[in-house]
């Protein structure tokens, strides 16, 4: 799009002005060009409006007419007020009633042309026909054209600015502005994919012709909708792809495959690596080999052996004189890592250390001087202060939180090291592609052999007896037990206490057993002493907040009980029932939830009881929470995506994905579409530099 729609503040606008700017600011509208972007979230056909004795009951319906009268009615004994409006359109009368609302009636003169949108109901008193709560519109005879006898869109308002208001500004601007839209979209690629162009779309989903298929519109995948989608979704592939491409263009490390301690760890291992970790683990190394960086996705499912993988890759690292990190999310996690980690290369002769947020001591001059073959670490790892002498292979745990921006920064700390990311959130592959499209992608498919399914059961607050039960079973088999509790984000403190008192009602329920507490807020050394002792067997029940979410591997523990799981999100539920089912021993996982709880989060328990499956319970998710909130805490670090919805779009993804990244191979620089570079400029601005030369 032309730039100077993007430079036109919206302020100066036709029936703008300054006030209203600033409510136009606050639903994110700052220029002409935001407007043209800010889309109706649904339409109404006002082009054919059913008469007022017509309607049918009980279905959703629109009137225009005009007010016959405006009165607030009150009841004091049942300390209420009813605003009521009454309309005619001439063929008969409704009436419109708000509740408790008694302001509305200065809204209203008797005379005015409005228009009603609502469910219709018959009043069981009088038999007349009637709307609660109507949507409703005044209209003026002067500007109707643009309200009434046409399909009309309805926006989302903030408070001081009506639909209307909204409708009549769009009207304008698209009046005005349209010519001045220019596509930036390569002509080719419209025709191949069937897209209409810019400014028709733009018009388009403002105000649609008569007669369009209103369903379409309404869920947003008009052809016009798809074309601003595709447009969205395009830019975002262009700029991966760009970041792909320079990466995989820069110099890299070529290691060495061929080493013998692989070999040696390969032969220490008390088990064989299943057929999915060799080949992930074979399209690692083929990268490693390689003079580019790698930057490689390691996606699977809890407990499939993703860690050993990465070890095998420090391994060859190390053998090849370079140093590796290993980044985490948590701290625990980190020291999880490292524990297991320490355990296996032991006798290897390579040296490990732990560096997070409360390490005291801080190996910082080992580090510099290379004596530290292995890192392992959190956020604190791409710190200020922190030097490595020739860092040659990241690898960076649970992806998801971290994120484009922060690899880049670790990726400063060295010339290009190679970059694996192991992530155990299940996505489905096509989101993955967009979340992770800029790097390359393995999986592992396949859990190690032995493994049972955990069987999961729903328990409720009046059956602790059972549950004490099971506990007890599964301890007299030598077996260990996970007890945890939620996160409630407004108070770690309240959290922290009901873990207390859980810790010291189990000692009391099971004084024959020894039962540990671990949460967040311990220092890091008590709490790998306690992970230590629950490892060794030292401890039978350990009690702890959502600290062990991720990572912590115990396969001697085959018991979880998950207090007020109602309260947990399906991903986290299945996260946590991925902590046991790690041996050879069956598992249970005990969801004690407390009623009532709402829909979702029955629909959640229930999904948790039927699949062990992580990439089903991540669509099931998805599904659930729809993909805003699904990505939304996680700071993924790329643009917003405010038009395209990716599960929605998903075949669109696809077809933009193809384009984009053909179109880069020919023309990495987007050289021969100045405008369409521009708006990849401003698409991904202050993210990522995309381009490295002007
Ligand atoms: P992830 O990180 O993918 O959740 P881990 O790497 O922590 O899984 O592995 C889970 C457990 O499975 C660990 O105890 C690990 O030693 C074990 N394991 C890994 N690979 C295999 C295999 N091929 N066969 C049997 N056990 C395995
Ligand atoms: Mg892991």
């Amino acid at each position: 799009m032309d730039k100077d729609l993007s430079d036109l503040q919206i302020q100066y606008t036709k029936g703008v002005g300054p006030q209203r700017s600033r409510l136009l600011n606050r639903l994110g509208i700052r220029t002409v060009r935001d407007a043209l972007y800010y889309l109706p979230h649904r339409y109404e056909d006002r082009s054919n409006l059913r008469k007022i004795s017509n309607l049918q009951y009980n279905n959703v319906e629109t009137i225009a007419g005009r007010v016959v009268a405006a009165e607030v009615v009150r009841l004091p004994k049942r300390k209420m007020t009813i605003f009521e409006l009454i309309v005619n359109d001439g063929s008969g009368f409704i009436r419109g009633k708000w509740f408790n609302q008694p302001f509305m009636q200065k809204n209203f003169k008797v005379g005015q042309q409005v228009v009603l949108c609502g469910t219709v109901k018959i009043n069981s008193y009088h038999g007349g026909i009637e709307m609660d709560n109507p949507e409703h519109e005044i209209i003026s005879d002067d500007d109707s054209f643009i309200h009434t006898n046409r399909v009309v869109p309805v926006y989302r308002v903030t408070s001081g600015l009506s639909v209307r208001q909204i409708r009549s500004i769009m009207f304008n601007i698209l009046n005005t502005c349209i010519q001045d839209v220019h596509d930036p979209m390569p002509v080719e690629i419209l025709k191949r994919n069937n897209l209409p162009i810019l400014s028709e779309s733009l018009s388009q989903v403002h105000f649609p012709d008569a007669g369009v298929d209103l369903g379409l519109f309404n869920r947003g995948v008009s052809n016009f909708h798809k074309r601003l989608s595709f447009d969205e979704l395009f830019l975002f592939e262009l700029g991966l792809a760009i970041m792909k491409r320079g990466t995989a263009l820069d110099k890299g490390i070529a290691f060495h495959p061929e080493s013998t301690l692989l070999k040696r760890l390969i032969r220490t291992l008390p088990f064989r690596l299943t057929m999915a970790q060799e080949r992930v683990f074979s399209d690692i190394l083929k990268d490693m080999k390689l003079p580019h960086p790698m930057n490689r996705l390691m996606q699977g499912d809890v407990g499939c052996g993703k860690t050993i993988v990465a070890l095998m890759a420090m391994t060859v690292a190390a053998e090849n004189g370079y140093q590796s990190a290993l980044m985490a999310p948590t701290e625990i996690l980190a020291e999880q890592h490292y524990i297991n980690i320490h355990r296996m290369i032991e006798d290897m002769g390579l040296k490990i250390c732990l560096l997070t947020g409360s390490t005291k001591e801080r190996p910082l001059r080992e580090i510099a001087s290379g004596e530290i073959d292995i890192i392992v670490g959190t956020h604190a790892l791409i710190q200020e202060g922190v030097t490595f002498k020739n860092l040659g292979l990241v690898i960076i745990d649970e992806q998801h939180k971290f994120g484009v921006m922060q690899r880049a920064l670790l990726r400063k700390k060295a010339l290009n090291p190679d970059v694996l990311v192991m992530t155990a959130t299940p996505i489905p592959r096509t989101l993955s592609l967009t979340l992770y499209g800029d790097l390359d992608y393995s999986v592992i498919d396949e859990l190690p052999p032995e493994r049972r399914p955990v069987e999961t059961m729903l328990f409720n607050a009046q059956q602790k007896d059972k549950i004490y039960r099971l506990i007890r079973e599964e301890v007299h088999k030598g077996r260990q037990v996970y007890v945890v509790y939620p996160l409630i984000e407004e108070s770690e403190k309240v959290d922290l206490r009901s873990a207390i008192q859980g810790k010291n009602a189990f000692e009391k329920v099971f004084p024959e057993f020894s039962v540990g507490l671990i949460h967040g807020r311990m220092k890091p050394q008590g709490r790998e002493e306690l992970m230590t002792s629950f490892k060794n067997g030292v401890i039978d029940i350990l009690v702890s907040t959502t600290v062990i979410e991720v990572g912590v591997d115990v396969p001697n523990a085959t018991l979880m009980l998950i207090i007020h799981a109602e309260r947990f999100g399906l991903s986290q539920l299945h996260q946590l029932r991925g902590r046991v089912g790690r041996g050879a021993h069956k598992s249970y996982c005990i969801l004690l939830a407390y009623e009532p709880y709402g829909d979702d989060a029955r629909k959640r328990l229930d999904i948790m009881i039927r699949s062990n499956d992580g990439f089903r319970i991540a669509e099931e998710d998805l599904d659930i929470r729809g993909p805003g909130e699904f990505f939304g805490t996680r700071q993924s670090g790329l643009p917003d995506l405010r038009i395209a919805n990716i599960v929605r779009d998903a075949h669109l993804l696809n077809m933009a994905r193809g384009e984009a990244f053909s179109l880069i191979d020919t023309d990495p620089d987007v050289r021969n579409f100045p405008l369409l570079r521009k708006s990849l400029e401003t698409f991904w601005k202050g993210r990522v530099e995309l381009f490295k030369t002007g």
